[in-house]
């Protein structure tokens, strides 16, 4: 029978697997890294300065600092907030592992808000709820692309006088009430690696209006070393640069910031594919009862780094059984994420299960889908039909043979 599932030994959908999400490079791309490559500076150079301004223009922020890695930039953001031992910075467990491990990285303690049950967003009620005299900072993440709720956020953290680093790793090229993600939060990073909206191969930013987190972001991507004549603290030798509190080395070269000024150009047009596809998605799935597509609120724009479905209804199998099917038909599903406060690492020193159960019981129950600017419409033809596919067989009666 031509259905028969691929996991059972019938054709797959497709005979290659297409991956959820890949970087799109052209020959542009590839000049502007060679002449970098052939220029007097490949680190520290005009490359960075350029990049970082293009950025913040994008965004419409006045500053932007390039770092190593996107985890790299949340540390130095954590640490240019202030977080020191003991204290807390609330973030959601749907998330990366990094949003939270930064604020470990500077000694303080991840405290995990659940989540909306609809856009999977961390949700405002929640992080009101668990603030404390010690906690410092508010990480939300833009799952998916989509923002959070950034006015109710924002009321938050002015009564309790929190700062705001938004995590956008998903979120280049969104935007929130008609202003774009990156210009309104105290603090926001911006992730390059290849599965995210425009790649440096690894890079992060953080953009900021703020002069005082600007320069503390600097001197941290460099050792916490100043050169400037008017922020020696001690007057001495012209030769000499001071080190003034323990930084990193988190800088970017100027290979990668060639790059992302290449790819920056294209961001735009990388954005309307991506919504494109989800267009077609959700056409697709808008008549599957079984499949919830994902929930937009109004006001916000997303720049959809992913597309999440969620399964509900009565299937013949779990989530798992699911994901392995669409695996064995050639598409590259994934999962995101498993909260963070359940990785084993978190489960030893102290979190629980049962600590934010919209989260848990959402991750038991999403799928996302290939969604990547240079996939094409066969791509995105041969990913609903597998979907299809795999859940007529999953929604069929309990021992009906698929
Ligand atoms: C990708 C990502 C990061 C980290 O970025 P890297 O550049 O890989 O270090 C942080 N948070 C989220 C939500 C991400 O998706």
């Amino acid at each position: 029978m031509g259905d028969t599932l691929a996991i059972f030994g019938g054709d797959p959908v497709r005979d290659t697997l297409l991956p959820y999400g890949r970087q799109s490079i052209d020959d542009q791309d590839i000049e502007s890294v060679v002449a970098a490559l052939q220029s007097d500076y490949i680190t520290t150079g005009p490359e960075i300065d350029a990049f970082e301004k293009g950025l913040a223009d994008y965004v419409g922020a006045s500053y932007a600092v390039a770092f190593s890695n996107g985890t790299a930039a949340l540390h130095a953001a954590c640490f240019a907030a202030g977080i020191t031992n003991g204290d807390e910075v609330i973030t959601t467990p749907l998330t990366f592992v990094a949003s939270a491990n930064c604020v470990l990285y500077t000694g303080g303690k991840p405290v995990f808000a659940d989540v909306n049950p609809k856009t999977y967003n961390i949700e405002p009620s929640s992080i009101e709820s668990l603030i404390t005299p010690r906690t410092k900072a508010i990480i939300p993440v833009d799952f998916t692309g989509q923002p959070a709720d950034y006015d109710q956020i924002k009321a938050i953290a002015d009564k309790y006088r929190l700062v705001i680093i938004e995590d956008a790793a998903h979120a280049l090229g969104a935007g929130y009430k008609g202003k774009k993600v990156g210009s309104y939060s105290d603090m926001t990073m911006f992730s390059f690696h290849p599965v995210k909206h425009i790649t440096t191969g690894e890079g992060g930013v953080i953009t900021t209006n703020n002069r005082k987190y600007y320069e503390k972001l600097m001197m941290f991507r460099t050792h916490g070393i100043t050169r400037d004549p008017a922020k020696l603290l001690e007057k001495r030798h012209p030769w000499e640069y001071e080190m003034q509190f323990l930084g990193f080395n988190y800088r970017m070269t100027d290979l990668q910031a060639a790059l992302g000024s290449s790819q920056l150009k294209k961001l735009d047009s990388f954005v309307a594919k991506r919504k494109a596809y989800v267009k077609a998605y959700n056409q697709s799935f808008r008549k599957m009862e079984n499949i919830l597509t994902p929930t937009q609120l109004p006001g916000t724009d997303s720049s959809y780094h992913l597309y999440v479905i969620r399964l509900s209804g009565p299937l013949k199998g779990l989530r798992k059984e699911v994901f392995e099917a669409l695996r064995a038909e050639n598409i590259g599903v994934n999962v995101h994420y498993m909260p963070v406060h359940t990785q084993p690492y978190y489960k030893n020193r102290g979190y629980t299960k049962g600590m934010c159960p919209v989260a848990e019981k959402v991750y038991e129950q999403i799928i996302s889908l290939p969604l990547f600017p240079g996939m094409t419409d066969e791509d995105a033809a041969d990913v609903v039909k597998a979907v299809k596919k795999v859940m007529a067989y999953y929604e069929a009666d309990a021992g009906g043979e698929g």
